[in-house]
């Protein structure tokens, strides 16, 4: 977990989660990004940063765009009110 958490720009709001021990810094995810949420690492070869979290507007293209995907090297943390939807009238 404590290798997860390095690669993140302390912010309260936690948009993307990379799993150090899986990405292997190929950056796919930071060119895809319309938002530039990521940046390559300085350090070749090891997990981008995420430096603008609160930018993110959750459009899953970085997760879709990573190799790596089946093994959850990146991971998009929607925020739980986007996650409730309302139901109104007599449910299904
Ligand atoms: S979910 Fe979309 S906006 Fe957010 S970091 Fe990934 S590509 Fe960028
Ligand atoms: S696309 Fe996947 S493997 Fe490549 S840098 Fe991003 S998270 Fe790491």
């Amino acid at each position: 977990m404590e290798e997860t958490r390095r690669y993140m720009v302390p912010s309260r709001f936690k948009a993307i989660e990379i799993k150090g021990e899986v990405c292997d810094g190929c950056n796919r995810c930071v060119d895809i990004c319309p938002m530039d949420v990521l940046a390559p690492n300085p350090e070749k070869g090891t997990p981008p940063v995420v430096t603008y979290p609160e930018e993110c507007w959750f459009c899953g293209s970085c997760v879709d765009r990573c190799p790596k995907k089946d093994k959850r090297a990146i991971r998009v943390i929607i925020p739980l009110p986007m996650r409730v939807s309302v139901v109104r009238g007599p449910r299904p």
